[in-house]
């Protein structure tokens, strides 16, 4: 199946696999447990914590699609990343971006906290400060690229290079890309996470997540770890979830094209002070984006010239893009980092992190790119 291009093995994955009635989409299977073939031996299936049968067919794709060994479907991105920190000790060193998704940071600052870890939080587009990080020896290094909500781009290969020479895990946040832009495994990550309430679902009605690990072993601890915790994902949010990949590649192609075009017009307007966006050429780390991932993607940050009102004003002219958090569905979203999605940072470490509170997120969706522009165009319009 690896040998065909995401968009088929999204679609074809479990199609036909119906032994009992032909059904071409495989049904959902709802039962909590299975009947065991005599009290020695179970069938494939015992518990829905520990396997379902729906939630096999989306880790399957899923595995497929990222080109790993195995994979584990959980109940929210946030379980994934829980599901991976399972693998660290006490005394274990891990390394996170200074500007990752927030709920992450909350979640690796506190574990931390308590002593689960040492914790290393860096730039890493900072190739020096990364190097001090990789001198202390780290039992695992969490990269988020592109990264949320300032898009910065690492070089996965480069780190994973480094990884490689002190015998430390890479774990890869590819939420914002899915892997039909940016394969991790194959740039030498060990780990791959989604939140897959983003663009793998696509609708905004599935909170989920997966992890992909490149070998079986690594797989088969995730698979020990996420049953064990109890962070498996529900089969009617994998049916669901199934059914929303089936389309990722052609939402993927839209959300681009008019990404560009929004990009575009940020770029050119007079009231916005800084666009982010991978796919400008004067982006700092578009040569790495360029080389390692198969499109720019279409999250675009700004700032906007102004101050907290401006930021009100630009928001409640939209009409076509609604102001809520998350990102990676069809419709069009904008969100304010510092007061929504990053709010759980201490302000100190948003401004560290280079979050400012008139930063502006989009996630551009899939309704007509002409549209778009014409809404962005009247509210910024409007400021100047
Ligand atoms: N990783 C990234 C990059 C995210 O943006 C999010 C959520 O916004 C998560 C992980 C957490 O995922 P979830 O909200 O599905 O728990």
């Amino acid at each position: 199946m690896t040998k065909y291009h995401p968009g088929t093995i999204a679609v074809r994955e479990g199609i036909e696999d119906d032994t009992h009635h032909g059904a071409v989409v495989p049904p959902i299977y709802l039962s909590t447990n299975y009947t065991f073939e005599d009290y020695h031996t179970p069938r494939d299936f015992d518990y829905s914590r520990s396997g379902n049968p729906t939630r096999n067919i989306l880790a399957n794709a899923l595995t497929k699609l990222e080109q790993g060994a195995g994979g584990v479907v959980t109940s929210t991105g946030m379980a994934a990343i829980n599901v991976v920190l399972q693998l660290l000790s006490p005394g274990d060193r891990l390394v996170v971006p200074h500007d990752c998704y927030g709920g992450s940071f909350r979640l690796f600052t506190n574990l931390a906290r308590k002593g689960y870890f040492e914790l290393d939080v860096v730039d890493q587009t900072d190739a020096q400060a990364l190097a001090q990080c990789f001198a202390r020896k780290p039992t695992m290094v969490w990269l988020e690229t592109p990264s949320n909500p300032l898009l910065r781009v690492v070089d996965i290969a480069a780190v994973a290079q480094q990884c490689q020479a002190s015998n430390s895990l890479l774990v890869v946040d590819n939420t914002f890309l899915s892997p039909v832009l940016q394969k991790p495994l194959t740039l030498g990550a060990d780990i791959v996470i989604h939140s897959t309430t983003k663009f793998i679902n696509g609708h905004s009605d599935v909170v989920g997540g997966a992890v992909v690990a490149k070998t079986d072993e690594l797989a088969e601890q995730l698979d020990w770890w996420a049953n064990t915790i109890g962070a498996t994902g529900s089969a009617f949010d994998s049916y669901l979830t199934l059914r929303g990949l089936r389309t990722l590649e052609a939402r993927v192609n839209q959300h681009q094209a008019n990404a560009l075009k929004v990009a575009a017009l940020l770029d050119a307007h007079p009231a916005v002070d800084k666009t982010y966006f991978p796919g400008f050429e004067y982006h700092s780390e578009h040569h790495i984006a360029k080389r390692q991932q198969q499109g720019f993607g279409s999250m675009i940050s700004f700032e906007l010239k102004g101050d907290d009102q401006h930021v009100g004003k630009l928001l409640s002219a939209l009409t076509l893009f609604s102001v809520a958090e998350s990102l990676g569905g069809v419709e069009s979203l904008v969100a304010v980092p510092a007061t929504m999605t990053h709010r759980a940072m201490e302000p100190e470490a948003r401004a560290e992190a280079g979050l400012k509170d008139t930063l502006i997120r989009l996630s551009v969706g899939i309704e007509n790119g002409d549209d778009l522009v014409a809404d962005l165009q009247q509210a910024l319009d409007a400021l100047v």
